[in-house]
């Protein structure tokens, strides 16, 4: 990235650079902000943030995939106002640093991204945590207020109330293993994958606008499904703390709305334990049937999915050496995850690829997916 930061910049003196990876969430949808389980892994795709002093009193921003830069006065960052747009992934995380006592240098960033923006795979968390570890520079913050600095500048500044897991995976990604994250006491668990599979992301290359106002509403359909419970059962804060048995004696005097909703939750953390058991003795079946069912209560019970992505769904589950296959991420678009025997993968690319240009006119990007390592600098 030297050539391309001197490009822009003028000169590439004492540059650095830093990585954060997008994600795939393997299992546990909508639960994070329900302060469930989740179990996302790493990915290869990341943000790279490269970083240099410039002397000035700004901080500047050029993202090579927007083709735009963006500048603040680096005194000015701490009561800024957000733009609503790309800047405001760089300067909400500027903000939160100087308001957490780290004060931002006046200096040049430069952004390139191999994550698909948009797409569900975290594009946003894979920019904050890169941009976050190069304004840091040498300074040391803890994993865990890194990743909390980093979602509040999307919470807070962006306007994006998002849970905790995006920017969690993508500082404490491991390669070749997955982790699942308790989202209330975010402790977390290394969960190895067995080698035996091959984790592949279909892009459908939309994004429905639906996607922001139904995220709220979804929120809001927890929250009125967990006052009903907590009136049978006083300690019930949150989904989290509601079993599938306790759910059933409590379903009838839920609404059929939120009642929908909290089923899918509720039988989606059970989902995340029960996939984990089954990834830790390397039972590929149960595993597969695991991400089938998931999808369907993400489709049916929860309402987020969209023909896209249950036409890529119902493709794969036709195609050799598919074991399993599910919407992952938001929904609304985005993409889906594959669970796929190695020695199909090729022709399972080739296969969907033909099938979802034909239904739709548009051809799926396709992504091999490789446990990676989580955020930090590069040599
Ligand atoms: P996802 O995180 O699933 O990719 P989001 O809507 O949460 O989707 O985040 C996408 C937004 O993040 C983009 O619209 C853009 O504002 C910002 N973004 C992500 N990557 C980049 C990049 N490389 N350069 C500039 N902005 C980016
Ligand atoms: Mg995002």
């Amino acid at each position: 990235m030297r050539e391309a930061f001197a490009r822009v910049f003028g000169s590439a003196q004492g540059v650095r650079v830093f990585r954060g990876p997008g994600r795939v969430n393997l299992i546990g949808e909508h639960t994070d902000y329900n302060l469930g389980f989740v179990l996302p892994m790493a990915l290869d795709l990341a943000c790279f943030t490269a970083v240099a002093p410039n002397g000035g009193d700004k901080l500047r921003v050029y993202s090579e995939d927007m083709q735009q830069s963006r500048e603040w006065t680096v005194k000015d960052l701490e009561s800024l106002e957000p733009a609503h747009d790309w800047g405001d992934y760089v300067a909400g995380v500027a903000q939160q640093l100087v308001r957490a006592g780290y004060p931002v240098a006046p200096v040049n960033l430069l952004i390139r991204s191999t994550v698909p923006v948009g797409s569900g795979l975290s594009s946003s968390a894979a920019l904050e945590t890169s941009t976050a570890l190069a304004l840091l520079g040498d300074r040391r913050m803890e994993p865990l207020e890194l990743v909390r600095l980093c979602r509040r500048a999307e919470n807070e500044f962006v306007g994006m109330p998002c849970g905790i897991m995006d920017q969690y995976i993508s500082v404490f990604g491991r390669e070749g293993a997955a982790v699942k994250i308790d989202c209330r006491s975010l402790e977390h668990e290394v969960v190895q994958l067995p080698p035996d599979v091959a984790i592949i992301a279909v892009n459908t290359m939309v994004k429905h606008e639906l996607g922001q106002s139904a995220y709220r509403d979804r929120v809001r359909e927890c929250a009125e499904a967990v006052e009903v419970i907590r009136g049978i059962r006083p300690g019930v804060e949150s989904l989290r703390d509601v079993d599938v048995a306790t759910f059933e004696i409590a379903a009838e005097q839920i609404p059929p709305v939120p009642r929908k909703r909290a089923r899918h939750v509720v039988t989606e953390d059970a989902r995340v334990e029960a996939f984990m058991a089954a990834s830790k003795r390397g039972d590929l079946e149960t595993m597969g049937a695991l991400f089938v069912a998931s999808h369907r209560s993400l489709q049916n019970d929860y309402e987020v999915s969209c023909e896209e992505l249950d036409f890529l769904v119902d493709t794969a589950l036709g195609l050799p050496g598919v074991l399993g296959a599910r919407m992952t991420g938001g929904g609304f678009g985005g993409c889906t995850v594959n669970l796929v025997r190695p020695q199909n993968a090729e022709e399972f690319s080739e296969k969907i690829t033909a099938a979802y240009k034909e239904r739709f006119g548009i051809t799926p990007a396709v992504y091999r997916c490789k446990p990676s390592a989580g955020a930090g600098e590069i040599c």
